[in-house]
């Protein structure tokens, strides 16, 4: 059985069919998924479909996405914080996410995105709760704030750093999360990390809309991705690994529930 560590099934894509996906994932022999917004406008979606599907199914988070910081189509303001501290108070989420740095457009709004991440490692902290990070050309930032704000660890998303930069969020307790990128052979970077490390801290994830894996279209694409996938790409990942589909399940499986 294995766990998606990684999506987004309020994504508004879902909207039309969210129901026979999750019988999908479930058929396919996911046994549970890590659901993250990425704004607090979307954190009663995240609510409802912690309810309709069940705590055991729906391993729930709730973040600040970075882009949503100052991005495109609603930016969130510092007050945000105290709303988030409010939903972990009441709802008691297994983690905190989606959070991180985004610097792939160089400059922007570094300092704001800071601030936010910081915050939420607060928020983190104070609950004793892991994070779901998102790391994009922003992997020695995320660390300097980790070694100042002391939290459980947790995921570390869509990871393509290097082998040194792996080994530092290791050392902080994070898991790597491998996906739809390491399916692609021209991915040499992520498949080199995700042969080259540890097993005990690997997990895989969807992502989910996104970052859809190479049998769903060429790598940048916009094909809807999905958890129910999850199965086929880890089976995919398990080859680079040079191990059974099996075993890698079982593993990945244990190290988010270890995790949590
Ligand atoms: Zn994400």
């Amino acid at each position: 059985m294995w766990i998606d560590s990684h999506c987004h099934l309020d994504a508004p894509e879902f909207d039309v069919d969210r129901d026979e996906v999750v019988a999908r994932v479930r058929a396919a022999g996911v046994q549970a998924i890590v659901n993250l917004p990425g704004h607090v406008d979307h954190f009663a979606q995240t609510k409802v479909t912690r309810e309709r599907y069940g705590r055991d199914f729906c391993i729930t988070g709730y973040g600040i996405h970075p882009m949503w910081v100052a991005g495109p189509g609603g930016a969130s303001a510092r007050e945000h914080i105290a709303v988030l501290r409010e939903w972990v108070e009441r709802e008691k989420p297994d983690l905190i996410g989606e959070i991180g740095l985004d610097f792939f457009i160089p400059n922007f709004n570094q300092a704001e995105q800071e601030w936010f991440y910081a915050e939420q490692l607060k928020i983190a902290r104070d609950f004793d709760l892991p994070v779901s990070l998102h790391v994009r050309r922003s992997q020695d930032h995320l660390l300097k704030h980790l070694r100042r704000i002391k939290v459980r660890g947790g995921f570390a998303h869509a990871f393509n750093g290097s082998q040194q930069q792996a080994e530092e969020f290791v050392k902080l307790g994070f898991c790597l999360g491998f996906g739809g990128t390491a399916t692609y052979p021209q991915a040499n970077n992520v498949r080199r990390l995700l042969r080259d490390m540890p097993l005990e801290n690997i997990v895989v994830e969807t992502d989910a809309p996104d970052i859809p894996p190479s049998f769903l279209g060429t790598m940048g694409s916009h094909e809807r991705n999905s958890p129910e996938y999850l199965p086929r790409i880890g089976a995919m990942l398990a080859e680079v690994r040079g191990i059974s589909a099996e075993a890698f399940a079982e593993a990945t499986t244990a190290n988010v529930c270890r995790s949590l």
